[in-house]
């Protein structure tokens, strides 16, 4: 368990720390990255086993949720090092692969806001007692957002990074640097705003970015009206590029960003290969497990994904305490991101939120106590259901679409 606030070259570091380590049982393989970004940066890659089985297991889609990367990396470590019930892991049945990191952009702007307030060497003490300072301000902004929901002044726990401009990216990332320095020129977001980037370098939020967003219809561009997140984030812009909620690069035409299309077209040939066995992708706050699909086109995937869906959610969420279900679109349309539509193509597409401190990035790491339970119940949880989806896999991993061709 290591308690510490990521950053990009912590981040690697960390990889290679667990790429080397001569504790390990299974090897950690390093695969050629998924796709590299706009401004260049890889989308990771990894594999633990060789099995027919896949699992992908993924962290950091939004570029400000560091505990999701931080539980992908720590959870990687733990199997090849067969820890606690992976000891019984079984490398011939399955091959887990791991993108701890699916939008290094965001995660680059985000943790250069966190870096510049909480220096390196700061202590572990310190740490914790200004993360909690900024989970305490997160409530109160969202206490305040209900009672004035059109107030769009600066946030309490944005004023703690009020002083973080794009300026302060370096200059080595030139291009992610110059693209966000153009975001903030044009959409003049609130003093603060690099805390909360969950978007992608190009103000693209990799979750929104899918085609049956309803924001797609409503762009800023077409609508001349903009919209903006709710609660605490109701002075971010989401229907023009920003740090949160934008579904599209360009007002006229939905394309998905390099990240997903990548991550899609992977699933879609292990799905066709039948290989494929599920998805887990880890985010940042809330304590769910968010596994309904909603109704698209498919009806016979849809009933299947549903039901097996909710099984292993089930499995998942009693080990660890989480609620389980979540909104989809069939709540609430205008929530549906990427997830929904994954979910409603392949059966085990789980999205786990994994903190109960609410206020991404640091909020998770305002009480050790908590951290720690968060991942290790974690780590419980996705053992017992990796064994339930060992059982269920020949059923998981049918390709019903092939197999009537
Ligand atoms: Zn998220």
């Amino acid at each position: 368990m290591k308690y510490e606030l990521l950053d990009y070259q912590k981040y690697q570091d960390r990889i290679a720390e667990i790429l080397e380590d001569n504790n390990n049982v299974f090897q950690v393989i390093k695969q050629a990255p998924l796709v590299y970004t706009r401004c260049d940066f890889p989308v990771d890659h990894y594999t633990i086993g060789y099995g027919p089985k896949h699992l992908v297991v993924m962290g950091g889609t939004h570029g400000n949720e560091i505990i999701g990367v931080d539980f992908v990396t720590q959870l990687m470590g733990s199997i090849a090092k067969g820890e606690g019930e992976f000891a019984h892991f079984n490398p011939e049945e399955f091959t887990i692969d791991f993108i701890p990191l699916q939008n290094p952009e965001g995660f680059v702007i985000s943790t250069t806001a966190i870096k510049k307030v909480i220096p390196d060497g700061t202590s572990d003490e310190e740490v914790e007692k200004i993360c909690h300072d900024y989970w305490a301000n997160f409530r109160q902004d969202d206490i305040d957002a209900r009672a004035n929901p059109q107030d769009r002044g600066i946030k309490r726990h944005q004023a703690m990074f009020a002083s973080v401009t794009p300026d302060d990216l370096s200059d080595e990332d030139y291009e992610l640097k110059e693209s966000v320095k153009k975001l903030w020129e044009t959409y003049h977001y609130p003093a603060g705003a690099m805390i909360n980037w969950s978007a992608n370098g190009s103000g693209v939020d990799l979750n929104a970015n899918t085609p049956e967003n309803p924001k797609n219809e409503t762009m800023f561009a077409q609508s001349g009206v903009l919209t903006y997140a709710g609660s605490r984030y109701n002075n971010l812009p989401t229907n023009v590029p920003s740090p949160i909620g934008c579904p599209r690069k360009d007002a006229d035409h939905f394309e998905f960003e390099p990240e997903n299309l990548a991550l899609l077209t992977m699933l879609t040939n292990l799905h066709e290969s039948e290989s494929f066995v599920g998805l887990f992708t880890y985010h940042g706050t809330g304590g769910v497990v968010y596994h309904r699909p909603y109704k698209f086109v498919d009806s016979e995937n849809y009933e299947r994904n549903n039901e097996i869906n909710m099984e292993v959610a089930n499995c998942y969420g009693d080990a660890c305490g989480y609620a389980t279900g979540g909104r989809s679109y069939l709540d609430e349309p205008s929530i549906t991101g990427c997830g929904d539509l994954m979910r409603s193509y392949l059966p085990v597409v789980l999205l786990v939120e994994l903190s109960v401190m609410g206020g991404n990035p640091i909020a998770p790491y305002g009480d050790r106590n908590t951290y720690a339970k968060t991942i290790n119940s974690n780590k419980e949880a996705f053992a017992k259901a990796l064994s339930l989806i060992s059982v269920r896999s020949e059923e998981i991993a049918k390709n019903y679409i092939s197999s009537s061709r």
